[in-house]
């Protein structure tokens, strides 16, 4: 015979509080449920191209919160671990247009505005003793200020400079631009052409966005004559959406057989036909999928624009939202190495590629 054990005081309450605590959670559960992929680690993101500095120091935006597609406290929650920031000069930077002094203003002010805001770190690919999470490197979007004087070119590699865009929307003294393309017979000029040797000469990156296609395709014949990796910052595939500022197939392969990679661009006017006025994050991920294919898995990162002006898909509206496209890209198919890679993977390989650290002295 079992003798029943006399309940202690207060017992009977006890288990009744444990029961309705069990029923309340269980509630609270099923009416919100806590995805597993948000307590996740989000994916690592460097994005090789925003336009904050244009964006700050043109249009008198705070460096720390942009137009708000870029604000600065949200970047270690979406993830960013890296950003290029260009030192675009518009055609009215200056009564002279985009000048050397110009280049420079651009230059002091970006780099007190990096010093002054975190999570923003100085210099990109060191290794250790970054106290800020956010690593930048530092770009052009037109070398036109700098054109023929090529000891300009190791002097701003020296200075943080990774990545040199040859042209924007207008053609300059080294290149035609995408505007151009197939109205011009003519790519990289004389000068061009040895701007392009020169930054490869040094181990700097050459960047195709926004030049005309025959330009794209000179430099893509000196970086395969030199075995260098040439790069698009923010460029899609026209054969998804037909705008001259996307790259065709060729290119897309030639640029993946150089090592080099093609980032992602955000803007809705590139993603899609018909202009992309409605296009969606399925048209991204479209983008991301066909460059996959075509480029391999090591050529394809992620340059957004964001701050460039651009209208990007509503799914992403600012940076806040960039983990959205990671998780569709899973549910696309990708395998996380993938989504890793194409998120900041490919664009750290060449923006710290051996090269990167190897400036030859004067
Ligand atoms: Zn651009």
């Amino acid at each position: 015979m079992i003798k029943r054990s006399a309940r202690w005081p207060g017992q009977t309450a006890v288990i009744q509080g444990v029961s309705w605590g069990f029923f309340i959670v269980l509630f609270l559960g099923l009416c919100f449920p806590v995805r597993l992929d948000a307590l996740a680690e989000p994916f690592a993101l460097i994005d090789l191209h925003v336009d904050l500095p244009y964006r700050s120091l043109y249009k008198q935006r705070p460096f720390a919160e942009g137009s708000g597609q870029y604000t600065a406290a949200r970047l270690y929650r979406a993830g960013v671990r890296g950003v290029v920031l260009p030192l675009y000069l518009p055609e009215d930077a200056s009564p002279l247009g985009r000048t050397r002094a110009e280049l420079e203003r651009s230059y002091a002010h970006v780099f007190r505005s990096i010093v002054a805001t975190p999570p923003y770190a100085l210099l990109g690919c060191q290794t250790s003793g970054v106290a800020r999470p956010v690593e930048t490197w530092l770009a052009f979007e037109d070398a036109g200020a700098v054109g023929a004087d090529l000891a300009e070119v190791r002097k701003w590699m020296l200075r943080g400079v990774r990545s040199f865009g040859l042209v924007h929307n207008e053609p300059n003294v080294l290149a035609t631009s995408s505007a151009q393309t197939g109205q011009l017979s003519v790519g990289l000029s004389l000068d061009g052409k040895a701007f392009v040797e020169q930054v490869f000469s040094v181990g700097g990156l050459v960047d195709v966005s926004h030049a005309s296609d025959r330009a794209t395709d000179d430099a893509l014949d000196l970086a395969e004559k030199l075995g260098k990796p040439l790069i698009a910052t923010h460029s899609n595939a026209r054969a998804l959406a037909p705008h001259p500022r996307n790259l065709t197939d060729q290119q897309i392969r030639r640029i993946a057989r150089s090592g080099g990679v093609i980032g992602v661009n955000f803007h809705q006017r590139f993603l899609a036909p018909d202009g992309g006025a409605n296009a969606t994050l399925d048209d991204l991920v479209r983008q991301v999928k066909y460059l996959l294919t075509l480029a391999g898995p090591g050529a394809v990162a992620i340059g957004s624009d964001f701050e460039g002006g651009i209208r990007p898909v509503p799914e992403l509206k600012d940076v806040s939202q960039v983990q959205k496209l990671a998780q569709a890209l899973l549910a696309a198919g990708l395998s996380p190495e993938q989504v890793r890679a194409v998120f900041g993977g490919n664009a750290r390989r060449v923006l710290c590629g051996p090269q990167a650290s190897n400036v030859p002295a004067p």
